[in-house]
């Protein structure tokens, strides 16, 4: 069967009682730990179910990891990182940052980690959150998720996996005790983790099969090692780091008309991808096999400069025919040919646009709020609030993720917004905020009519989109205006309750 990768539980000792709860300890939940200690709050615990802090770059350790947004976006705003030693840094490198900014930050005493998150139900009487970990009850004024978007990996119904034999691992679960020198591998994909991790083990396997259900488009990769100079600069040149993030940032949000108004704009990255394609590749069976037959950027734009060249290698075959079945030690696809592999590498995604930790969260009406968007559909006001939720702020909640940069841009920016939302809670002495209906129906309704004119909505299946073909993921804006959009926290949006219990206007 496939190993989720779950992390041991351990007993941990928890405070019975916080004034805020975060759930996740990766980018989101270090920067909002961080932001409330930086405003004078201390009285808050961050649960993680992993061993350390570092979220998606903590759990992702496939072979060839990297960031696909440059460096120098790649960091928070108040801890830039000089050291970088790549313009696209890596996983380890990433995750070595990460420790390295929880390490200094002094808030670590209140991380607890291998302690999951089991649920949590709201109590209308004492105005706080009763949550449930495997370490035991904690109760709490403000309930915080900041479990990413990307944490759950989606896995493919295939008939005959139990029958397979072989080992069998989601990218983001990656099992390192296998060895794959001169085994035969099989990888399902070909999304932002396949590209990378093909080519990364492409030198050790003896064959390599890639199933592939739909081409993406990929882009070259201007990649390159940052010289000792540079760096020096970057250190002792006041100023002139946070200059080229600012330039990097600016580069970023001038293609987001590209995405947002005007998806004939993509024509010329197009041509590049082309590009891309024809210089690496001979075959023309195999360029046909790869080129993408769906507006660019309506699925993630890929970024790879050995992706292409990985797939011509001889022992690499790219599979375009259906999967139909497995069975012992071999793949099936629809035309009966069965390939055989000894590992099976499943590079399928993630549940992205369901929020799974929505099923565990109980608010005023008894309902999970997995309940509630089933029936209207996952959305939130300003990504962060929901109705019938109080004093539940999400981080990368519904339409907050980008396609075109820093998602810690984003992150930062909802950081800001509940931190002002609990500095004005107990300013004007207040239990519970809770978003009015009509503003978070009103800020979904401006969402998705930006939608329909967006890339994201000509026709392709993708992450991004629900069941029911609606964008529940992106943002369809600059992050600028983003940023705008949450510097405070609205008040008059919010049914507020006083901390006396009689329910008020905002
Ligand atoms: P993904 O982009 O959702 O790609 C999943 C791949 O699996 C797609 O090619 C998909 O095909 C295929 N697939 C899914 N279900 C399948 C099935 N039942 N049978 C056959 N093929 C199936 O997932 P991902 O590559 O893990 O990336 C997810 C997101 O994580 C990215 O978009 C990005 O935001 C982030 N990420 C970032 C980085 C980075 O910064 N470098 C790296 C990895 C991931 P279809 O296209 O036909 O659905």
């Amino acid at each position: 069967m496939i190993d989720t990768g779950a992390a041991p539980q351990a007993a941990a000792a928890l405070p019975g009682r916080v004034a805020v709860l975060i759930v996740g300890a990766g980018f989101g939940g270090l920067g909002c730990a961080i932001a409330l200690a930086a405003d004078g709050e201390q009285d808050f615990l961050c649960i993680d179910r992993g061993s350390e802090v570092g979220g998606t770059w903590r759990d992702n350790t496939y072979p060839g990891a990297t960031c696909d947004v440059p460096s120098q976006l790649y960091s928070f705003s108040f801890a830039l990182n000089p050291g970088w030693s790549r313009s696209f840094s890596s996983q380890p490198e990433i995750q070595d940052y990460l420790r390295t900014v929880a390490a200094s930050s002094g808030v670590l005493d209140r991380f607890r980690f291998g302690v999951e998150f089991l649920g949590a139900r709201w109590d209308a009487e004492q105005a706080l959150w009763r949550i449930e970990t495997s370490a035991g009850p904690v109760a709490a004024t403000l309930l915080v998720s900041a479990a990413g978007a990307l944490s759950e990996p989606k896995l493919p119904d295939l008939p005959g996996l139990a029958d397979f034999g072989g080992a069998v691992f989601h990218s983001a679960r990656w099992d390192h005790r296998q060895q794959l020198a001169g085994r035969r591998v099989a990888v399902i994909g070909t999304g932002a983790s396949a590209i990378q991790i093909v080519p990364a083990i492409a030198g050790q396997v003896a064959r390599l099969d890639v199933y592939q259900r739909t081409a993406p488009w990929v882009l070259p990769r201007r990649d390159r090692r940052y010289r000792a100079w540079e760096r020096l600069a970057m250190r002792r040149v006041p100023g002139l780091q946070r200059l080229l993030r600012g330039l990097v940032y600016l580069g970023r949000e001038a293609m987001v008309p590209m995405f947002v108004a005007a998806p004939r704009l993509g024509w010329v990255a197009s041509r590049l991808a082309l590009a891309n394609i024809r210089r690496a590749i001979a075959d023309p069976a195999l360029r046909e096999k790869v080129r993408p037959h769906f507006a660019l950027g309506c699925k993630r734009v890929l970024i790879s400069s050995d992706w292409y060249p990985a797939l011509a290698r001889d022992h690499i075959e790219l599979v375009t025919e259906p999967i139909s079945h497995l069975v012992a030690g071999a793949v099936v696809t629809a035309d009966g040919t069965a390939r055989p592999a000894d590992v099976l590498i499943v590079a399928t995604g993630f549940a992205a646009a369901e929020q799974p930790i929505a099923r565990l969260i109980t608010g005023t009406g008894g309902r999970t709020l997995a309940q509630v968007w089933a029936e209207r559909g996952m959305q939130g006001y300003k990504g962060a609030t929901v109705p019938g939720f109080p004093n539940l702020f999400f981080l990368v909640g519904p339409n907050t993720t980008l396609g075109h940069s820093s998602m810690i841009y984003m992150i930062e920016s909802q950081v800001a917004y509940l931190v002002d939302a609990w500095r004005r809670m107990r300013q004007h002495g207040l239990a519970a905020v809770e978003v009015d209906a009509a503003a978070e129906q009103a800020w979904d309704c401006d969402v998705q009519r930006r939608m329909r004119r967006t890339v994201w909505s000509t026709g392709c299946r993708s992450w991004y989109l629900d069941a029911a073909g609606r964008n529940v993921a992106l943002w369809p804006r600059t992050s600028y205006a983003f940023r705008r959009l949450t510097a405070r926290f609205d008040l008059p949006a919010y049914r507020a309750t006083p901390a006396d219990g009689a329910s008020a206007g905002g």
